[in-house]
């Protein structure tokens, strides 16, 4: 099942990504292993996974422990609160859900103490909603400026949650604002700030997220089935 799931997954990649004149090898698969158990995330991992997504922080760290022996990369996906920083420096190699300057700093603090330069993304509310995690579009720029002083942390790119989930041909214009949001901000040429990664797509919409430049697409139903 699980198997066939990423089969099926990494042939969808390819075509999309060969029906838009991408190198398939530049859209990496962030496994979402939310909520599924460990035994589980070892089968993805056996058969082929190598960066999985986690949301909460104590149930990370209960699966990477378990799964230390595996040379996988974990990804931390979730709403991040400040005073969990210490945990996720430690567990994660990347950050997609950084959206304020004071979080910023905090894990800036905490990388420092272990002498880590911890790679983050800059998270994205591109939709503006007012329920949704993000920096405001507008204020986004300066938020990459602020963090940039941070000498522990390393901007690697942008993430965005797109509002209308699992309806590809309304998140188009959203995927495509963050695109072009990136592509301003490469243009700055900010020092210490590289834009090479676009943390967008999910199962429902990640063929559209990869015509749009998406570098990181983050599924989990479709490789885990649907979560409990
Ligand atoms: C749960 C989650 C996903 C995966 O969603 P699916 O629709 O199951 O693929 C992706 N990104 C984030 C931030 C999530 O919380």
């Amino acid at each position: 099942m699980l198997k066939k799931n990423l089969a099926g997954i990494k042939q969808r990649i390819q075509n999309t990504a060969h029906g838009c004149g991408r190198d398939p090898n530049d859209v990496k698969l962030v496994a979402v292993s939310k909520t599924v158990e460990t035994e589980r995330v070892q089968q993805a991992i056996e058969a082929g996974v190598t960066i999985l997504g986690e949301n909460y922080v104590q149930e990370a760290r209960d699966k990477i422990t378990a799964l230390s022996r595996y040379p996988v990369s974990w990804h931390f996906i979730g709403h991040l609160q400040s005073n969990k920083s210490k945990y996720v420096v430690r567990l994660f190699d990347l950050i997609h859900s950084v959206d304020r300057l004071k979080l910023a700093q905090e894990l800036n603090k905490q990388a420092r103490k272990l002498d880590k330069i911890q790679n983050i993304l800059i998270q994205v509310n591109i939709s503006g909603e007012a329920a949704k995690s993000g920096i405001a579009e507008a204020a986004a720029i300066d938020l990459v400026k602020e963090i940039s002083a941070l000498e522990h942390l390393s901007i690697q790119g942008l993430m965005t949650m797109p509002p209308y989930f699992n309806e590809p041909e309304k998140v188009k214009p959203y995927f495509a604002a963050l695109q072009k949001l990136s592509d301003l901000i490469r243009s700055l040429n900010i020092v210490n700030v590289n834009m090479q990664e676009l943390s967008m797509g999910m199962t429902g919409d990640f063929e559209v997220a990869i015509e749009n430049g998406a570098t990181l697409i983050r599924i989990g139903t479709a490789i885990f089935g649907e979560r409990l």
